[in-house]
């Protein structure tokens, strides 16, 4: 048996599954994130949440190809990729392959080290890239990622303790698409990190166990934890305190405009851009890296 203390229920495995793709067909519902016949891209990083999103979107009828971005940290990215290969292969589904190192020249802690910044920021700029060009490029309706109850409820807690309201005014399950970027979903909101990982276990899905060595010290797992104490206490807290914001507090933070005011080209990428060069070519130019190849290197049916 599963024991959910914040639903205050026990599920038997064939149940427990049937209540993951609820939640995940209640989410895609409520917010709107995915239509009958849309094609979705996965962004996947072979550990759990990414491949049961991906799973679960097959599972419920939608379709779905992967997109994997090996990021050069050492034996984590070879082995997270064999994860994401695997499963692809071992299901006869769609995975590109981009690697970093090889299409950009950079891995992401040199890069970051060369670049000034601090690994996760190098890493989340060269993702967001990657991930909404392919999407762009591949013609996908819509850009889906693993981002978990857990995940969802450590941000929102990050940006309260510093009342970033620029922040806060975004945070929502959903991005639009528009003015380049791609509709950006991520239908595992309902779902806390424990649970994806059961689904995992019962549907058979092989994952990637071991954390990045690079979040070691990382801002966002310290709020997890926090709230993991929280929780613990007192059960359901961390679905009131997210839903409870989406409902009563994003409204009341919500900016006309958005984030792609002002955005023009970038003249190296194509990309949306708040200055001539964007984010990503600036970050590739500092790490000493090169931007003449930026297609995923291996597509197709595995
Ligand atoms: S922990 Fe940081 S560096 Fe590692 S994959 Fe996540 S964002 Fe990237």
């Amino acid at each position: 048996m599963i024991d959910l203390r914040r639903h205050n229920s026990n599920f038997c495995p064939d149940h427990f599954v049937k209540f993951c793709r609820d939640q995940v067909a209640r989410a895609i519902d409520e917010f709107e994130m995915i239509q009958p016949g849309q094609r979705a891209l996965v962004a996947v990083s072979g550990g759990k949440d990414s491949l049961a999103v991906w799973d679960l979107l097959l599972e419920s009828g939608y379709e779905a190809d992967g997109l994997y971005v090996g990021l050069g940290i050492a034996d984590y990215s070879d082995t997270s990729g064999e994860f994401a290969q695997r499963f692809a292969r071992d299901r006869g589904l769609r995975l590109q392959v981009l690697d970093v190192p090889e299409s950009y020249g950079y891995d992401i802690p040199s890069g970051a080290r060369a670049a000034r910044r601090v690994p996760c920021s190098a890493c989340g700029l060269t993702k967001r890239h990657l991930f909404d060009q392919a999407a762009i490029d591949g013609g996908y309706d819509v850009l889906v990622t693993g981002h978990n109850l857990d995940d969802e409820a450590a941000v929102l807690f990050g940006n309260v303790l510093r009342w970033q309201t620029e922040y806060l005014a975004r945070q929502h399950p959903v991005l639009p698409e528009g003015d380049g970027f791609p509709k950006k979903v991520k239908p595992l909101v309902r779902l806390s990190e424990r649970e994806t990982a059961a689904y995992c276990v019962l549907r058979g899905i092989d994952y990637m166990v071991e954390e990045c060595p690079m979040a070691v010290g990382n801002r966002h797992l310290g709020y997890k934890e926090a709230l993991n104490e929280i929780e613990l206490a007192s059960p359901g807290t961390k679905a009131a305190f997210y839903f409870g914001f989406l409902q009563r507090g994003a409204e009341l933070l919500r900016v006309d405009g958005d984030r792609a005011a002002e955005l023009g080209v970038c003249e190296r990428c194509g990309s949306p851009a708040g200055a001539a060069i964007c984010a990503f070519c600036r970050l590739v130019e500092r790490a000493g890296g090169h931007t003449m190849d930026s297609r995923p290197v291996e597509t197709g049916r595995q």
